[in-house]
Parts: structure tokens; sequence; C-alpha cells
């Protein structure tokens, strides 16, 4: 029997292979590889599907992340407040900038707890990063109001959740910035690595261009310490054909997630929930389970895999043992680092290798 791998990135590509060739191709005979026509038609493009005025394309989700922060002017002794169950990246984004993390515990759908995030403010509170994590959308309307009534700005962790709306508005839309991932495994994923920042203020946007290019917005006349991070011309090219199949690959993944919501009958399992007004586009589907690492071994030996999103939540990371927060300090993120375990869940996922995993999880007895 085949194994069933958490993700399946050939099938992907297969999908679309004719479109994905000819922009390929075309990239690689024009000439022009870096900021080029096609890095600004899929800015174009990518701005107009998130709603946002104005979109800059970049080199990976990270640098979205930190650029953000230092054009937000986020530095030394700024804190930003941020969920304690995500991803690196997302705090990594706030620390090289300068800034200090604040974590706040998630809710019972994984996002940043709204109602903790008042306590989490100090009078060096810069901003609040919300990360929609897994896919699902944040309660973005309260965030809002935090940060307007306590002057704060508002960065999006978008990394997980392209396509996906709030109350009709799509995330990364809703604070200054909101910071994309590319990366091949990301709902609307590029062929290599690549990020993109959209803002609705102009100001922004030149000052994210300007990092994105050694600081300089003139060749050669370099105002600051910027870096070098550019979506290329040949993935830009790739994810611009990959952009008007979203709504279909996004339906494909709720019907996966309807199916396993539907057929996944264990005590001993719990599947995710969905807060009203939110939408899931199911980036992973995220079960959880109290003998979680037994679980993955018993799926393994029937040919499953499964992949921990993440089995360490960043404040007890040895990156971030400078910070001193001890084990214990957040236990809801803590206990979600020990339970969670994302199935396999990916574009072009076959029926039988579907009802392969239900049948496995449902005959799981712990
Ligand atoms: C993937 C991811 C990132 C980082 O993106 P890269 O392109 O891999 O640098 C940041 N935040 C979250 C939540 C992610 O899932």
């Amino acid at each position: 029997m085949e194994r069933i791998m958490t993700n399946r990135l050939d099938r992907g590509f297969y999908k679309y292979q004719e479109e994905f060739e000819a922009a390929a191709l075309r990239v690689l005979r024009s000439g022009w590889y870096i900021l080029g026509k096609e890095l600004e038609a899929f800015e174009e493009a990518y701005a107009a599907y998130t709603g946002a005025k104005y979109c800059v394309g970049l080199g990976n989700g990270l640098d979205a992340l930190y650029l953000a922060c230092r054009a937000l002017g986020i530095g030394e002794g700024d804190e930003v407040i941020v969920q304690a169950n995500t991803f690196i990246a997302s705090v990594m984004g706030i620390t090289m900038a300068g800034g200090t993390p604040v974590f706040v515990e998630p809710d019972e759908y994984y996002m940043i707890d709204t109602d903790r995030i008042e306590a989490a403010i100090t009078p060096k509170t810069k901003a609040v990063m919300v990360v929609h994590l897994y896919g699902q959308s944040a309660r973005m309307r309260e965030v809002q109001a935090i940060c307007k009534k306590h002057g704060l700005k508002l960065v999006e962790d978008c990394a997980q959740s392209h396509g996906s709306h709030w109350d009709g508005q799509m995330t990364g839309t809703f604070g200054d910035v909101g910071c994309f991932s590319f990366y091949p495994s990301k709902n609307l994923g590029a062929f290599g690595d690549g990020g993109a920042i959209v803002t609705n203020d102009e100001g922004l946007r030149d000052r994210i261009r300007q990092l994105r290019f050694y600081g300089s917005s003139v060749r050669y006349h370099n105002k600051e310490v910027g870096v070098n991070s550019r979506l290329d011309e040949i993935q830009a090219a790739l994810l611009a054909v990959r952009l008007p199949h979203m709504a279909e690959l996004i339906e494909e993944r709720k019907q996966l997630a309807a199916a396993y919501d539907a057929g996944i009958k264990n005590d001993l399992i719990e599947t995710p929930k969905i807060r009203d007004g939110a939408e899931h586009v199911y980036h992973q589907y995220v079960i959880r389970c109290e003998k979680r690492d037994d679980l993955i071994e018993y799926l393994k030996e029937r040919g499953i895999d499964t992949i921990i999103h993440y089995p360490i939540p960043p404040h007890l990371s040895e990156a971030y043992a400078y910070l001193g927060i001890p084990k214990g300090a957040f236990p809801i993120a803590e206990h979600y680092a020990d339970t969670v375990l994302s199935i396999p869940m990916f574009n072009g996922m076959t029926g039988e290798e579907q009802e392969r995993v239900i049948a496995a999880l449902n005959a799981y007895r712990g």
C-alpha cells in the first residue's frame, strides 16, 4: 500500500502542468529574471485578489514579517503582542527588527485569544501581530478595535490564510500590513521561496520596496541598511498561474475537511472547530489527541504520515531561551504543542486516501 504523505506538491504541479510550463519557459526565454514585469503583474493581481491597494513581492514570508516590523518602526525597546502557539517565524520577524515578543494564550480555535490582549499591553507595546493559524481567520474586528483604542499597529501573519475571510473581508487587509509566504506547501505556493506584503498605505509600500532592495529606491543611492529580498520573476509568473485557480483549490480543501469532519468518529480525537463569522481554508487540518505521540506511531505503522504544527512553542525554543520565560507560563499553548496533530490535507488528495486515514483514525483505541 502506498504511503499517504502529509502533502503532495507534485499533484499540485500536474494539475496545471501546461500552464506552469508555459509560464516558466516564457520567463527563461525572456532574459529578465529579477524585478521585472512578471513581478509587477503578480503584485497587481495579488493586491486585487486580497482587496488591498498595494502588494510588494519579497523573498519569503519571514522577510515579509521582518520588513513589516521595520517599516512600522518597531525596534529596540518595543513590544509586539503575538500568540504563544505560532510558528517561530512570526516571532523571528519581531526580534530581527529589534522588538520584543509578548506572548498571549490562544483560544479554542488556535487563534490569539482576543480577550487576553488588553492585559498584555504595557507602555512599551507598539503593535499586535495576529496569526491566522492553520487557515482560519481570527476575530479581526475585535483586534482592530483594541489596536485603535490603544494606538497600536496591526500586523497580520497570513502565511497560512491566503483567501481566508473574516466577516466578508480578506485576511491581510485589516491591519497596517498583511504578510504572506508562498513557500511551496502554503495554500498559494511557489516552486521555491517567496513572500509578499499587502497594504493600503503608499508610504509603507514605498518603504518596504526600499528595504527589499538594499535600502534604495534609486539604484546605488542607499538611504538605509536594507536587505536583498525579492520575489523572482519566475516565481511571480508561476504564482500568477496558480492565483486564478485559488477559489477552486480552496473549495477542494473545504470539501476534504468536510469529509474529515463527517467521517472522524472517535472520542479520543478532537476535530477542528470554526468560529461563527470565520472562514477556514484548511492550510492544515489539525486534530487533537491526548495520546498524540502514540497516535503518530499507530498511523505510521498503517502507512499514514502526520506532522506536528508545532511541537515546541516559541517561548520554550532554545532560540528564545534568552527571554527567560519558564515552562508553564503559557499552559494552553503548551498543551496544544503536546496534543495537536496535522493529518494529510492537500490539493489532489483522493477519496480513497482520505477513507484510509478516516478508517485508521476511527479504529484507534489508544
Ligand atoms: C510559513 C510561515 C511563515 C514563514 O514563511 P517562509 O516563507 O517559510 O519564511 C511565517 N509564519 C507562519 C505562520 C508560517 O506558516
